[in-house]
């Protein structure tokens, strides 16, 4: 059973891409620069494709298998395709020849995996690098003083293209917490392009989620990857 009718995704839609736009604006940026991300993760395909119908070109995925059995019902012209979730190595292959980039990416055994996968279909995938900034424990991710080996190795792979970072912060109790975090994922990425690793692109600040995404918007992000606020609270049971 699902939480949300067509029409309230719809109406969910405009009202978030409505959000964004307000907010980049207030915040003197581009809205063109911001692009809301449905995240699908035990959404009936035929609601994501409601979500499609309003204007979103960019899906998340969390799991290769679902991503693999809802992939053929998605409305996917015009239409990008991300992974999000931690992705275990002996998954790659299903993937990548469905996605447009990788915004896990949170270790060189992975990168490795990617690039050999990507490297047998002749495809360069964008990647970005997953960060985990409140350094918690059992959180995917890499520490941000990982960061800048992790970027010196992925580099030297031919069939993978960094573009950025991607952060999920801990849950906070205010918008104020959860902006440092955001805050310091801006001056890591701001960092970061300054040192012009070759082979590294710093363009994509992919942050924010149904329940801070305003305030990840004021902190320079790219990507906003919104899930509850677009489908309504999800239903685990029976998912896959
Ligand atoms: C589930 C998920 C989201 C969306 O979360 P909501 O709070 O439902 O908007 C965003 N990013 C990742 C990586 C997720 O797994």
């Amino acid at each position: 059973m699902q939480a949300v009718s067509e029409q309230q995704v719809a109406e969910n839609v405009q009202q978030i891409l409505q959000t964004v736009r307000q907010t980049a604006l207030e915040a003197g940026r581009d809205p063109a620069e911001v692009q809301v991300m449905a995240v699908t993760k035990t959404v009936d395909p035929q609601l994501v494709n409601a979500a499609i119908a309003q204007g979103i070109t960019l899906l998340g995925e969390n799991k290769a298998q679902e991503l693999c059995e809802k992939y053929d019902s998605y409305h996917k012209d015009g239409v990008q395709i991300h992974f999000i979730g931690h992705l275990q190595t002996n998954k790659v292959r299903q993937i990548v020849d469905k996605v447009q980039m990788i915004e896990s990416l949170d270790s060189f055994h992975l990168a490795r995996e990617i690039e050999k996968q990507c490297a047998a279909i002749d495809k360069v995938m964008d990647v970005l690098v997953e960060v985990n900034i409140g350094k918690e424990e059992n959180k995917s991710g890499i520490f941000p003083e990982q960061l800048d080996e992790l970027l010196q190795q992925v580099a030297q792979l031919g069939h993978l293209k960094v573009r950025g970072l991607m952060t999920i912060p801990p849950v906070c109790e205010n918008n104020e917490q959860v902006s440092q975090y955001f805050s310091r994922m801006r001056q890591l990425f701001i960092d970061i392009k300054q040192k012009k690793y070759d082979n590294i692109n710093m363009e994509i600040l992919s942050m924010g989620m149904s329940g801070d995404y305003p305030a990840a918007v004021k902190y320079g992000s790219n990507i906003v990857r919104i899930g509850t606020a677009m489908f309504g609270h999800r239903n685990y049971k029976g998912a896959k």
